[in-house]
């Protein structure tokens, strides 16, 4: 077991932009041209998601050690659905009823996201309108991209001097994912697993502005903007790239993954996981926790009783099979008593745990830890924490919020959002899955 504070790369990560635009659809460049892109070195997958077509599938497989993942980004004015592992014939793109396109995805065992739901209008340039999701009672979609790079970006154009200024420095300037959306995945993970992945929405864009053509978002900045980091037990096998994107997909509904902003600061071998505490008063016995609860009478609060475990009825677990310790991102099983989560990464930050969508503990420093607190659901968030001078075109009006360990101010930029460690209390009951043969029903709202 990996001792609290020591930095380690706990399994084998791949780095994975997941919203990608070719000249299939409305991007710059053709898929050949972003493989041939130095850029896409720093990547292991690349999600092409072109506008209502999947004519990326034949490039499916690994390109130069890029797995391709091909997908679709299904929509038609609003209710933008990302979709991986689906072939084009099983795909259904309907604009008065998203749930018809989640449900054909669910049929085909594919995975769907829900693109950029609360994207706003652009104040600067109008024609970039709002594409947001509009049916938030939507079921069986198996995620949402909390982080979108192009929907944060524009958003936050509000007039050419901002603008010009995000385009100067789209890295320190950019914003964290929209407060709404975050609320909508919390509350969302309170009755199922709700799996988060970001995205970069890259197109390759060029503006004309007075005259002047300008590639503002090239492939090489988008590449490397907003991506999913993607933690799996084994290496990708060689030389079969059908099973490899097999595993890639899995544990992108798995939710074994965290967002990063790499263009920040690479967030390579950052890691959430829940432990068994070394110092609780009772043995934690692994062999029982699918079966296993406090007693109803135990002391919650930190510390001394607080990690007692005594025995229930077997079978009683919502989950089942037994958990491995320790607990990672993704993790879905029932709470037999707190658990230590740690939070590391490679850089001095602020650590903000959040517990059911609420701010549960938070600190500074290069690794973070705390005991859970009951049945929850525990995600962490990070920021990168920089000085003044390397803030860049950080919001002028930012005041320093912390303050390092040589007593100087910095300033927090979003960085990192982990999925989270799902602790259910015993009993719990996952809102049942939607089947296929209530897929009528849940179209019926449409
Ligand atoms: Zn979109
Ligand atoms: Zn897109």
């Amino acid at each position: 077991m990996v001792e609290p504070g020591i930095f380690c790369m706990p399994r084998h990560e791949l780095k994975a932009n997941l919203h990608v635009h070719t000249s299939f659809s409305d991007g710059s460049l053709s898929v050949g041209d972003i493989l041939n892109d130095p850029s896409r070195r720093k990547l292991d997958v690349l999600g092409i998601t072109d506008h209502e077509t999947m004519k990326a599938a034949t490039w499916a497989g690994r390109h130069a050690g890029v797995l391709v993942l091909p997908g679709v980004e299904l929509h038609h004015r609003h209710n933008h659905l990302l979709v991986y592992g689906v072939p084009a014939s099983a795909l259904v793109s309907d604009e008065d009823c998203p749930q018809r396109a989640i449900d054909a995805v669910r049929v085909a065992g594919g995975a769907s996201f829900i693109a950029h739901p609360h994207d706003r209008n652009c104040p600067l340039m109008p024609e970039f309108c709002a594409c947001p999701w509009t049916d938030l009672d939507a079921s069986g979609f198996d995620g949402i991209e909390i982080w979108n790079f192009m929907s944060r970006w524009k958003a936050e154009a509000r007039d050419i001097e901002s603008a010009i200024e995000r385009i100067r420095e789209p890295v320190k300037s950019f914003p964290g994912p929209e407060m709404e959306t975050l609320r909508f995945w919390d509350e969302s993970s309170r009755t199922r697993k709700v799996v988060a992945i970001g995205g970069s929405d890259a197109h390759g864009h060029s503006f004309t502005y007075q005259g002047n053509t300008l590639e503002v978002f090239p492939y090489w900045l988008m590449l490397n903007s907003i991506n999913t980091h993607i933690q799996l037990d084994e290496l990708l096998p060689p030389g079969n790239d059908a099973e490899a994107a097999r595993r890639v997909l899995a544990a992108l509904k798995s939710g074994s993954s965290f967002i990063a902003h790499d263009n920040l600061m690479e967030a390579n071998g950052f890691d959430f996981r829940a432990e068994i505490p070394k110092h609780g008063t009772t043995q934690y016995d692994s062999r029982k926790a699918s079966s296993t609860a406090l007693s109803a009478g135990g002391d919650r609060k930190h510390g001394k009783s607080g990690n007692e475990i005594v025995a229930r009825n077997a079978g009683e677990s919502s989950m089942g099979a037994q958990p491995q310790y320790p607990l990672r991102m993704g993790d879905d099983t029932t709470w037999a008593g707190d658990l230590e989560l740690v939070a590391e990464c490679g850089s001095f930050a602020h650590f903000r745990v959040v517990r059911n969508g609420e701010t549960f503990q938070a600190g500074t420093g290069y690794t973070f830890s705390c005991l859970t607190h009951g049945p929850g659901v525990y995600r962490v968030e990070v920021s990168l924490l920089l000085g003044r001078a390397d803030s860049g075109a950080a919001d002028p009006d930012a005041r320093p919020t912390f303050r390092d360990n040589y007593n100087h101010d910095v300033y927090p930029h979003p960085w990192i959002f982990s999925n989270p460690i799902f602790l259910r209390a015993p009993g719990w009951l996952s809102s049942p899955a939607a089947t296929v043969d209530d897929s009528a029903a849940s179209q019926a709202r449409c």
